[in-house]
């Protein structure tokens, strides 16, 4: 199979595995797009030879600028120079793997520019849905999941018949690495103690939404967008051993499930390749090996951010983006040491308050409510 890809992100965890499966498929890379990682976007350019290339940082680019000189790859800079690359001819399918609302921009604009959207920026998802939903349909492309579990789930309704005839979906949650403690266990937690995920390896900022399971909420308004499914209708089993990666129950309560090792590079190829599938680099599952799967229930006292996101989404219009938003500034300020891990729930909260009701919203109604759900996070947290 011949594609050309670009990738959003490239510097990251899910981007630099993106590029991993790109080099063993022998797909061409036409851009390149990071914030600040100079000395890996260089390394990178060196080894795919770009058309383009952007920092999101204007310092950073110009650093790259001179750089990669000679290597005839054009550098752009900006969040503009991001979106540049995002709608860069020659790609068939972009990937966005940038962390954050950041995304949102440059993800709507690769599918205002025909690109095929592999979306593993899930904060764009939650924030924009509708907005994101709606230039996917008038542009007539695909809109394919990276994150695991909706990969999943993706990968199971290829199964589903025609009037499709899904229940329920089922996400799985590893739990992360305060799975069993108490409120009362958590409250002297550090970022570090966080940021030690039992299964997956990934960038800082996911890694304390899996401790907070804030991830698993976004992850449930992403699987409503995506699949057009009611939230009461996704269910949530966390399931430590991150080997069953979602499931879908029919309406004869037949379940179906995908499986696989935890390695981001099988869902990152199935977007790519969909729907064909090729060998991967990825080991087997060996089932034996492993013995035993085990399953329980979430605990939505200990882990307020998951009700919040039921809130959230139940509530509709803005409320989403307001949520993400808040728990973007909240989760840097937990890393940065300045708040408690049972602050988190607390001041993501708060972004209820100054959320407007609005059904329709449009992309700057996205951002206001971005700077407002920021800002009271930050006052609510006194710092
Ligand atoms: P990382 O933090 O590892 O990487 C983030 C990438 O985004 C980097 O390339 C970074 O550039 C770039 N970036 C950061 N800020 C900006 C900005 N303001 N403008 C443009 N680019 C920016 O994150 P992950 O790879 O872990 O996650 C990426 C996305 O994928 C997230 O939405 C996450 O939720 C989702 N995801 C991740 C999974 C994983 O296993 N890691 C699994 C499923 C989903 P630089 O390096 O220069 O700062």
């Amino acid at each position: 199979m011949k594609k050309n890809i670009t990738v959003l992100g490239c510097t990251g965890s899910i981007g630099v595995q993106s590029l991993d499966v790109a080099e063993k498929a022998g797909f061409g890379v036409i851009a390149l797009t990071a914030h600040k990682n100079v000395a890996r976007t260089e390394e990178q350019i060196r080894k795919f030879r770009p058309k383009a290339a952007a920092m999101a940082d204007e310092a950073a680019a110009k650093e790259l600028r001179v750089k990669v000189a000679d290597t005839g790859t054009k550098v752009y800079s900006g969040p503009e120079g991001v979106c540049e690359c995002a709608a860069m001819e020659g790609a068939d399918t972009v990937i966005d793997a940038i962390v954050g609302l950041a995304g949102l921009t440059p993800a709507l604009t690769a599918v205002k520019a025909g690109k095929d959207l592999a979306l593993a920026n899930k904060e764009a998802i939650v924030a924009g849905g509708p907005l994101v939903l709606r230039a996917v349909k008038d542009a007539g492309v695909k809109l394919l999941p990276v994150d695991s579990e909706h990969s999943a789930i993706f990968q199971c309704l290829q199964a589903s018949p025609p009037n499709k005839a899904v229940k329920k979906l089922i996400l799985t949650a590893s739990g992360g690495p305060f799975f069993g403690k108490t409120r009362q266990q958590l409250q002297n937690v550090t970022a570090a103690d966080a940021l030690k995920h039992p299964t997956w390896d990934m960038g800082a900022k996911i890694t304390i939404d899996s401790a907070s399971m804030f991830n698993k909420g976004l992850e449930l308004i992403e699987a409503h967008f995506l699949f057009g499914m009611a939230p009461e209708a996704i269910d949530i089993v966390v399931h430590r051993e991150s080997i069953i990666h979602s499931l879908i129950e029919f309406d004869d309560n037949s379940v179906l499930a995908q499986l696989g090792v935890s390695d981001m590079r099988i869902p990152i190829q199935y977007a790519l390749t969909y729907p064909e599938r090729f060998p991967s680099p990825v080991k087997e599952l060996d089932l034996a090996s492993i013995g035993r799967l085990t399953f329980f229930r979430p605990d939505y006292e200990t882990f307020d951010c998951l009700g919040i996101c039921r809130e959230a989404v139940a509530k509709g219009g803005l409320f989403p983006a307001a949520v993400n938003s808040a728990n973007e500034e909240a989760n840097r300020l937990f890393r940065e040491g300045r708040i408690g891990f049972l602050q988190l729930g607390e001041l993501i909260r708060t972004a209820f308050d100054v959320t407007p009701e609005k059904e329709d919203f449009t992309l700057e109604d996205i951002f206001d409510v971005d700077k407002a759900a920021r800002a009271r996070v930050l006052a609510a947290a006194g710092v």
